[in-house]
């Protein structure tokens, strides 16, 4: 096949094994703004980098108090998953799809319907607490009651500790049982699909070089270019809800 949306769709149909790798840009026509992108949280105000750095969120009680300010009332409470999520639902279905993984905190690949057993989440998840003492785990919505009666930075119920969502902030090691299981998936695969991802955030931007290095061809769909254009067999700049399901149709 050529390039371009065709020559993709054709990638896929002939791949038995395809690994696919998302970003903040699948969720944002479900109303979660990206950090990157041109309207991210970032671009706009790059102070706001400062709230999802472990250092400052364990030093300061005001980055704590903001943070939980924000969680809050998060877009990510009322979103419902897109046409890029649906999508991926309809790889899976055609029984390709070896592992989604996400960088996404939103879970919105499994409310869109795609197997929980198949979605690796890098970053974590915003829909669960976790202290950063004892690690005890908890639903947010237990942390989010707190706060709305009046706690500004609740702690650990069970140690006192300090308490965030369960995602990874920069200076936080992702889980290592994730991570070897998200690179094993790059490895064992005949199509990386990178998906409304910066591919600027490591380790989870090296699958793709670990799935070009393992012979995968490599297709890129983003809005902006990506230091991994140049290692891709297609590059496909455009909307991932337009482009998305047109990539599978004929599955
Ligand atoms: P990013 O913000 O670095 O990159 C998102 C990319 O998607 C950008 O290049 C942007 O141009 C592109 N994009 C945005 N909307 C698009 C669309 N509709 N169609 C095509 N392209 C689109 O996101 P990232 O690479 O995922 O890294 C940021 C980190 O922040 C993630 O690792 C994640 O942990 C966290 N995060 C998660 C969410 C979420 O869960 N929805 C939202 C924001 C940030």
């Amino acid at each position: 096949g050529g390039p371009g949306v065709a020559g993709a769709a054709d990638l896929l149909a002939r791949a038995e094994r395809v690994t696919v790798l998302t970003g903040a840009g699948v969720s944002t026509d479900s109303g979660i703004p990206d950090f990157r992108g041109p309207q991210g949280v970032w671009t706009r105000n790059p102070a706001a980098e400062r709230l999802s750095t472990l250092q400052a969120y364990v030093e300061d009680p005001e980055v704590r108090r903001e943070a939980w300010r924000q969680r809050a009332v998060h877009p990510i409470w009322g979103a419902r998953p897109g046409a890029a999520h649906a999508a991926l639902v309809d790889l899976e279905r055609s029984g390709r799809l070896v592992a989604l993984l996400t960088q996404n905190i939103d879970e919105l690949h499994q409310a869109a319907g795609s197997s929980p057993e198949l979605v690796v989440e890098l970053h974590g998840t915003m829909h669960h607490t976790q202290c950063l003492s004892c690690g005890a785990r908890a639903p947010m919505g237990e942390a989010l009651e707190r706060v709305a009666a009046g706690e500004d930075d609740p702690p650990c119920p069970h140690c006192g500790g300090i308490l965030k969502s369960a995602t990874i902030s920069f200076g936080q090691e992702l889980d290592a049982g994730v991570l070897m299981r998200a690179r094993q998936a790059a490895v064992d695969t005949d199509v990386l699909l990178a998906v409304g991802t910066s591919l600027g955030v490591h380790p989870a931007a090296g699958v793709v070089d670990l799935a070009a290095a393992a012979g995968a061809a490599v297709v890129i769909v983003n809005g902006e270019p990506t230091p991994y254009d140049d290692v891709a067999t297609v590059v496909l700049r455009g909307g991932v809800g337009e482009i998305l399901p047109r990539l599978v149709a004929g599955l």
